[in-house]
């Protein structure tokens, strides 16, 4: 048994229901495959070698329960028990081949079983091995019916399931770019020559709580651990903002620098910016200056790293006071701290929204209400349609008014 011919099949592999449909679905895959159908691989693969080995599935013990197509009493005869494990079994006419007992069936449809049988019992078995396999599809009836689906019934059938899973992944609303991007990856995952395809999606869980302490024990070390080492190695700068968010008040801090990106493809490397968050933290009741800088030591230096904080150039905040204080702001506190000039940017949306504030502070009392009340008047669709219709009449170009908000 080859295990080469085991991964093919695999990858072949597309149907996955359920435990008693397993056997009918290499089997019709098996006949896909021998069409050599537009699969992403068309590997031809030998019915004989099909009665494949596999990894990390349920396995079906041996039992009686494998001849219950069995009327004649046939079969029993030549697949045997394998007394050293429970899950497999022998074909006495295949010379003592040693298989998973849930894949007996699929060996006595093999074209190397009745090679062989021909081979070793003669002719007149082979009229005994054809009873056992029609009583065999009589049991397993409308299973067996898809075996008989045309090429272009199957193809229907594919594509129905491909619009499936697009309007699923449409209904968890991913983007256009996600979903190609995961059908992408899914497709290089199947055919990856590593012979297990996408089998593992039988098997993994994929349970909520399970992935999220998946991605906090396994991945957030390591991706932790990248970054510690791209910020050891360039200089960065740093954003750090409050907010509350279902009630918490919780400190996020984002990193960003410039790295390289390498193209599998192209062999090109093209610099990028890389904007990553690095923690986030949770306030207490109050948080001052000294609060922040704690953070930002824990999170960014990891604890004082000196090469990585003589990587950082500068920072951007919003205006909030504990953060500008001329005394014992962050800003303050954070140059006292640091050798090298730190440049610090307020955050230009909060800026401009001052500005406008304040300008907008100098204007008479009813001016502030005029331009309020005609923004409140085009906060309606219709109105702002019922605008756009009279500068169209009217030959103008078409402008609207900018949405005002009182805050930033
Ligand atoms: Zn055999």
């Amino acid at each position: 048994m080859s295990t080469k011919a085991t991964k093919k099949v695999f990858f072949n592999k597309k149907r996955q229901d359920s435990q008693e449909t397993k056997e009918e679905s290499k089997e019709s895959n098996q006949k896909k495959s021998r069409n050599s159908r537009k699969s992403t691989t068309s590997i031809e693969t030998e019915p004989s070698q099909m009665d494949g080995k596999k990894e990390n599935i349920h396995l079906t013990s041996f039992s009686e329960n494998l001849f219950r197509f069995d009327k004649e009493k046939y079969m029993e005869t030549f697949i045997l028990e394998d007394k050293t494990s429970k899950y497999h079994c022998i074909c006495d006419i295949c010379n003592k081949e040693k298989f998973y007992a849930q894949y007996a069936i699929q060996h006595i449809k093999s074209k190397k079983h009745r090679d062989n049988t021909e081979k070793n019992k003669g002719k007149r078995a082979l009229i005994k091995l054809d009873k056992l396999l029609d009583s065999i599809n009589e049991a397993k009836g409308s299973l067996y019916q898809d075996d008989k689906k045309t090429r272009g019934q199957i193809e229907e059938e594919e594509t129905k399931k491909y619009l499936e899973f697009i309007a699923f992944a449409l209904s968890q609303r991913l983007s256009f770019l996600q979903i190609a991007k995961l059908g992408s990856f899914l497709r290089e995952m199947l055919t990856r020559k590593d012979g297990i395809g996408l089998n593992f999606f039988k098997y993994q869980s994929f349970d909520r709580d399970f992935i999220s302490n998946l991605a906090s024990e396994c991945f957030r070390p390591f991706l932790l651990d990248n970054l510690k080492q791209k910020l050891t190695e360039n200089k960065f700068s740093f954003s750090i903002d409050s907010s509350t968010v279902a009630g918490e008040n919780l400190c996020a801090v984002k990193v960003k620098f410039l790295d390289q990106d390498y193209d599998n493809n192209t062999g090109q490397r093209t610099t990028k910016i890389c904007n990553q968050v690095i923690g986030v933290k949770k306030l207490g009741q109050s948080s001052n200056a000294q609060t922040f800088a704690d953070i930002i030591k824990e999170k960014i230096l990891f604890n004082n790293n000196m090469e990585i904080k003589k990587n950082i150039i500068g920072l951007t905040t919003d205006r909030a006071q504990t953060l500008l204080g001329d005394q014992a702001g962050l800003i303050t506190l954070l140059r006292k701290d640091f050798d090298q000039q730190i440049f610090h940017l307020p955050d230009p949306c909060h800026s401009l929204s001052l500005v406008i504030k304040h300008s907008l502070g100098m204007l008479p009392e009813e001016i502030r209400t005029f331009i309020s009340d005609i923004n409140n008047y085009f906060a309606s669709p219709q109105r702002k349609e019922k605008l756009k219709a009279i500068q169209k009449e009217g030959g103008y170009s078409i402008l609207m008014p900018i949405r005002y908000v009182k805050t930033r």
